[in-house]
């Protein structure tokens, strides 16, 4: 029996593989306390489908790939990265790499090569809450844990359909309303999701408008005398401002704006000021947004106000991957350093240059994955190295992305071929979770030792390896000692001493077990420069959007992401092919489409042709599942524009304009 943490979505169940090869929950996990859903039960029948078995090699993309050798693919590498400058250089990796492969690629890359042209694909969903729990509470960290599930009585679930996306945590709800009938569970989307269905109150948003919505709670509970002003005096600062950012939406004109009721923004409101605990989900639907920092911000501003934070309540964003807090933890995006350290500090530089033995940590943030692709097709960047992840399908302006992607000196490393391989120049096989051992950190903090229980097939090899074999090929041993996984958690466990994310007494003996306290800030002392946590005024802003409709995307259930793995499971796809939209029957009926009808949605000259659903969405609203790769159909993201939140710069992902044309069946 080998214990691991389930590679999908960030609610980080403890599972176990058993001597017959089945997967099963792990009930001393305190994740999921045995709990499973379908999707890793399939994982032993595809781990070794579709799988990179040798380097694969090709100087120039019209050529066909020819197999070579490992050392020859470290000295590809080598020529490359000594003969570019640094800047020309860039890396994009992914929070479904373990801790340790993360870690000693960010050395790589930020010690060693000094360059900070490093991005990870949770720049596409996690970046918007990073950053507005920073500016919040002065530090990232979800603040409080799944125990506070347990005998919470009031849950929030905006822009997250989390009985699809974390099915175990919102079975964990479910189970604590069974247990008691206070529990009250309210859902705000633009989609009667599950998670909808399942809630005691349903505020079906008009997409984009959150902020909107939150600011006009915020309202409602100053008007009614609901602020908890204890707790705002002495642990918050910025209430004013924040307040006269919410008086400019009322609850007549917010309902106008977000199309809902006004009397459901006084109930939400009522339930912030009078329930016993509140827990405030978020996910994708807040933080995919060019108005996302402040959608999260807005969300925050109501927990701070009524003072729910710890023992009382917390806002409590879901990851949607399942090691991105570890990649948080460890400083992946191009600014961060191990121990949520950020290179724009000069003591945090210089901390992380003495601890590595590596000088010349480069000061400025490196650009952004969006915006390395502009830079590639300005020709300032000419390598670029991706690391698990698909861009090719999970990048926003995808008409751009592969032009870029076309462009550059690619290398990817991945288990699996997927459709950025199409695009490579280099192809590296690499192991994955089960054929490697290290460390994964679930969304409230947990850190899961995850076993190995496989051989990695071919010429696979664990990532973190593939780093360190480069570094010694290019004359950086002396930094890259690593023999094992556990050697390197040893190392990078040190640097988050007397971090909030402290992690030193942890070892692969002692998990899984959570960082930090079970509040994070517990005694309401905040990493902040006065010690408070800050509101902001929270701004509504979004972009006017041409086409008759407005898409948001999503996940599907029993699909992962960009369906490179859960995509080989026949009783995975079953239900989630061919690729759908979901459509409010009487805008169906207004432009005469059927259910099961082909329509293409048109965004400007670019097109994808799905299958019409009738649900119950917000009408003048599509929805589309984002992970489908080139296989099934045209990549939804083909239609999504490029725009970003200007403070987290994560995509815009779930609103694009678009319009929808018949296809006009050519039979007889
Ligand atoms: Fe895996 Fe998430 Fe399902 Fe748990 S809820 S088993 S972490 S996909």
């Amino acid at each position: 029996m080998k214990n691991f943490q389930c590679p999908y979505c960030g609610v980080g169940c403890g599972l176990y593989i058993d001597e017959k090869g089945r997967v099963k929950g792990d009930f001393e996990h305190p994740a999921n306390k045995g709990d499973i859903c379908k999707k890793p039960v399939y994982f032993p029948k595809v781990m070794n489908e579709g799988r990179i078995l040798k380097p694969l090699y090709r100087e120039s993309k019209d050529k066909p790939f020819k197999e070579i050798s490992w050392e020859e693919a470290y000295r590809v590498l080598a020529q490359k990265l000594t003969s570019l400058n640094p800047d020309e250089l860039y890396f994009y990796l992914s929070g479904q790499l373990l801790t340790e492969d993360i870690y000693v690629a960010n050395k790589f890359v930020k010690g060693f090569l000094k360059t900070n042209n490093i991005d990870a694909n949770s720049r596409l969903c996690m970046a918007t809450a990073v950053t507005a729990y920073k500016m919040a509470f002065g530090s990232d960290g979800v603040p409080c844990t799944y125990e506070d599930v347990d005998d919470a009585d009031a849950f929030l679930f905006i822009g997250s359909n989390a009985a699809i996306s974390h099915p175990v945590l919102f079975k964990r709800v479910l189970k604590r309303r069974r247990e008691t009938d206070q529990v009250v569970i309210v859902t705000v989307d633009p989609v009667e999701t599950e998670t909808a269905r399942k809630s005691d109150l349903f505020i079906q948003i008009k997409p984009g408008t959150d902020t909107v919505f939150l600011n006009s709670v915020l309202w409602v509970l100053y008007e009614e005398g609901w602020i908890d002003y204890r707790f705002v005096d002495k642990y918050t600062e910025g209430f004013d401002r924040a307040l006269d950012q919410a008086r400019r939406f009322p609850p007549e004109v917010a309902s106008s704006i977000c199309e809902i009721k006004v009397e459901d923004i006084y109930i939400v409101a009522k339930i912030f000021a009078q329930s016993k605990k509140l827990i405030s989900f978020w996910c994708q639907g807040l933080n995919q947004s060019v108005n996302g920092t402040m959608k999260n911000l807005a969300l925050i501003n109501l927990h701070l106000a009524t003072g729910r934070i710890g023992e009382r309540g917390c806002p409590f964003s879901l990851t949607g991957q399942p090691n991105a807090m570890g990649g948080r933890e460890v400083g992946y995006l191009s600014n961060g350093l191990p121990g949520y350290r950020d290179v724009r500090n000069s003591k945090d530089r210089k901390f992380m240059e003495n601890f590595w033995g590596l000088k010349g940590i480069n000061p400025m943030p490196g650009p952004t994955i969006t915006e390395a692709v502009d830079l590639i097709l300005e020709n300032k960047i000419k390598f670029l190295w991706v690391v698990c992840t698909n861009p090719a399908v999970s990048l926003p302006n995808l008409e751009k992305t592969h032009k870029a992607l076309e462009k550059v000196f690619l290398v990817v490393q991945d288990a699996y071929f997927n459709d950025t391989c199409e695009f490579a120049n280099l192809i590296l096989p690499a192991a994955q979770l089960g054929e490697k051992e290290g460390v994964m950190t679930g969304s409230d903090r947990t850190v899961t030792f995850c076993e190995k229980f496989a051989d990695p097939p071919g010429e696979a090899k664990p990532d973190w390896l593939i780093f360190t074999e480069l570094a010694s090929y290019i004359g950086g041993e002396k930094y890259f000692p690593y023999e094992n996984t556990r050697e390197i958690f040893e190392e990078f466990k040190r640097a988050t001493a007397g971090r909030l994310c402290d992690m030193s007494s942890l070892s692969y003996d002692n998990l899984p077990a959570r960082w930090g306290k079970r509040w994070l800030y517990e005694d309401l002392k905040f990493p902040t420069e006065s010690g408070k946590a800050k509101f902001h005024p929270a701004v509504f802003d979004i972009p006017k959007e041409e086409g008759e409709f407005i898409l948001i995307t999503g996940r599907l259930k029993d699909q992962w992401h960009t369906m490179t793995r859960t995509g080989k499971s026949p009783q995975l796809l079953k239900g989630e092919i061919p690729p759908f939209i979901l459509m409010h029957p009487k805008d169906a009926e207004e432009i005469g489409i059927e259910e099961g009808q082909e329509v293409v949605l048109c965004a400007g000259k670019r097109e994808i042709r799905r299958i019409v659903r009738f649900a119950n969405v917000k009408r003048g609203t599509l929805f589309a599942p984002f992970g489908y790769p080139k296989e099934f159909g045209e990549p939804t993201n083909l239609l999504v524009s490029d725009r970003v939140d200007p403070y987290s710069k994560e995509p815009d992902l779930k609103y694009a304009g678009v319009s929808v044309k018949v296809v006009v069946s050519s039979k007889g």
